[in-house]
């Protein structure tokens, strides 16, 4: 099997170091297994993702000097792929339509106990208010969530794979953890198409991805995305989660780091060597 990976920026603000250096290690990783190195734009955000972030994504790749083919993905183009796939798990029964606010999960939260976990990769781990409510009774203004304990019941849990540095070796999924430090997941998002994870593993799927390299940040999303692809009968890829690329303070730069913006390193001139370099690639 050839190794097929990708880079999957979402195109609201400027590409900084650290999506330098993930994106640089997907295509050495790539050719130094003479795969394929494809670009995803993930604008299922549309109130967020602009069209002249875009146009900066490719002109910073391209600088630094990765190819991949064209067009690429986009996740606004696939909404009927998401749509499919919420089908499916909707026909499976593990779905329903959620009309919480954020303040009204917080309020059904309650004080925080100790040892019961607050919040989890998606967010604030959902206290279940809406869990009886049906998919015929979902309005325009509702959130859709998988309903774990029954997602998890469903099939038997998969394994997957991590190369990375911080956790590697093979992980199983357990049932209880992923009801209790994970929680209802929202699939498709007030005013979206899909989820982050939906659609992710739905593209990657469709992509024919069979090794995800991202942040560390994400190592935890990755139990709900395996979770997915079983439920959807779809492969799980190898992950390999990298460091992060940190400030000098030692906080991970986000995207309102202008400072650490690829853009502003090619202004005061730098190379795509004094690139790699700062982020610690050889080149
Ligand atoms: N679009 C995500 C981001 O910009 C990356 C998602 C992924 O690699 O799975 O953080």
């Amino acid at each position: 099997m050839s190794l097929t990976t990708r880079f999957a920026p979402s195109p609201t603000g400027p590409l900084h170091l650290g999506h330098a250096y993930s994106a640089l290690l997907a295509w050495d990783m790539a050719r130094a297994a003479e795969g394929q190195f494809l670009l995803r734009i993930e604008d299922i955000d549309q109130s967020r993702s602009r069209p002249e972030w875009e146009a900066h994504i490719y002109d910073d790749l391209h600088w630094l000097g990765l190819r991949w083919p064209m067009p690429a993905m986009r996740q606004s183009d696939r909404l009927p792929r998401y749509r499919a796939a919420l089908r499916r798990l909707s026909d499976m029964g593990l779905t329903y339509p959620c009309r919480c606010r954020r303040g009204d999960i917080e309020t059904a939260a309650g004080a925080p106990q100790e040892g019961v976990p607050q919040f989890g990769p998606d967010g604030r781990i959902y206290p279940g208010t809406c869990r009886s409510r049906t998919m015929a009774e979902a309005g325009p203004q509702d959130v859709i969530r998988l309903d774990m304990a029954k997602a998890t019941a469903a099939l038997p849990l998969r394994d997957f794979v991590e190369t990375g540095p911080l956790h590697p070796g093979r992980h199983a999924l357990e049932r209880d953890r992923l009801i209790e430090t994970v929680g209802d997941i929202v699939l498709v998002r007030r005013g979206m198409g899909g989820s982050y994870h939906l659609s992710v593993v739905v593209d990657d799927a469709d992509q024919r991805i069979t090794h995800v390299i991202r942040g560390a940040d994400l190592f935890e999303a990755t139990q709900i995305h395996v979770v997915l692809q079983g439920l959807l009968e779809l492969p799980t890829p190898v992950y390999h989660h990298h460091r992060l690329i940190r400030d000098t303070a030692g906080k991970r730069l986000a995207k309102r780091d202008d400072a650490r913006a690829i853009a502003r390193y090619r202004d005061e001139g730098a190379t795509p060597e004094d690139i790699r370099a700062m982020v610690d690639l050889a080149g």
